[in-house]
């Protein structure tokens, strides 16, 4: 039998990937060892896109034991370890392919709008509009220094983003506890301090000035106003602030004696 000339000639390495990466590979594949094919002489990079792995979630690859860049060539026989986003301790000795420090401000796709509403009311800086393309979000993304958080995998797999995670629990209040876990956001909350509508910062406002801007029930109830910087949304501490209080309470971010002490 006569080979074909054109055929492309296969190499092979074996990969290995770890923790949450294994979401993306097929199941036959997940939390082992198994053999990629490949031709020519790719980079990591093009290597860790043919088995469907978003560059951008990945933190560091070990290429026999030694961390790398993505513009590493790979040749076959290689044996290739990539892990996700890492605690310091864990990374101390290696190269990490992200640059640090992690992003503590998120810009959102369309599909997460009540999770940007809950990171807002913790406090974390998150940008997300109805509207925005995911050209305009890896834009954002890039120019701000900004980590995309989205529900659709395909956008991780463009080459221009730095930091970016795909969000696998579909229920916002899972999402959010999953977000913070794995940005290690814990120290960073601050609750009733930002906009929900816009991300803007609040602060105190009299409650003289806001006689005409709120209603006149909550004006006679309530002594202590919260006004956004950027769209001048006027906050009190009314029933959604109860409720949202006893949502923070239940998912544990926030204790029963530990009430907000500013914001609305
Ligand atoms: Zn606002």
């Amino acid at each position: 039998m006569e080979s074909d000339p054109h055929a492309p000639l296969w190499r092979h390495l074996t990969l290995r990937c770890y923790r949450e990466l294994n979401d993306f590979l097929p199941v036959p594949s997940r939390e082992r060892c198994f053999q990629f094919r490949f031709s020519g002489q790719p980079s990591l990079k093009s290597v860790l896109e043919g088995a469907g792995v978003p560059q951008a979630e990945v933190d560091l690859v070990l290429v026999d034991g030694q961390s790398t860049t993505l513009d590493h060539p790979i040749t076959g026989g290689e044996r290739l370890e990539v892990f996700p986003l890492l605690e310091p301790l864990e990374i101390d000795s290696f190269t990490p392919l992200r640059p640090r420090p992690l992003p503590d401000a998120f810009i959102l796709d369309v599909n997460l709008g009540r999770l940007a509403r809950l990171m807002r009311l913790s406090g974390l800086d998150c940008l997300y509009r109805r509207d925005f393309d995911d050209e305009e979000i890896v834009r954002l993304a890039c120019e701000h220094g900004r980590g995309i958080l989205t529900r659709d995998k395909g956008i991780l797999h463009r080459g221009a983003v730095i930091h970016g995670y795909w969000v696998r629990n579909t229920d916002p209040e899972r999402q959010l506890l999953e977000v913070i876990h794995h940005y290690a956001l814990e120290g960073r909350l601050s609750f009733f301090s930002r906009c929900i509508r816009c991300n803007g910062l609040l602060h105190t406002i009299s409650r003289d000035e806001v006689r005409d801007r709120v209603p006149a029930g909550a004006w006679r109830e309530h002594r202590h106003f919260f006004v956004c910087d950027d769209c001048g949304q006027v906050y009190w501490r009314g029933s959604h602030h109860r409720a949202m209080t006893r949502t923070l309470t239940r998912l544990g971010l926030l204790s029963k004696t530990q009430g907000p002490e500013t914001g609305p």
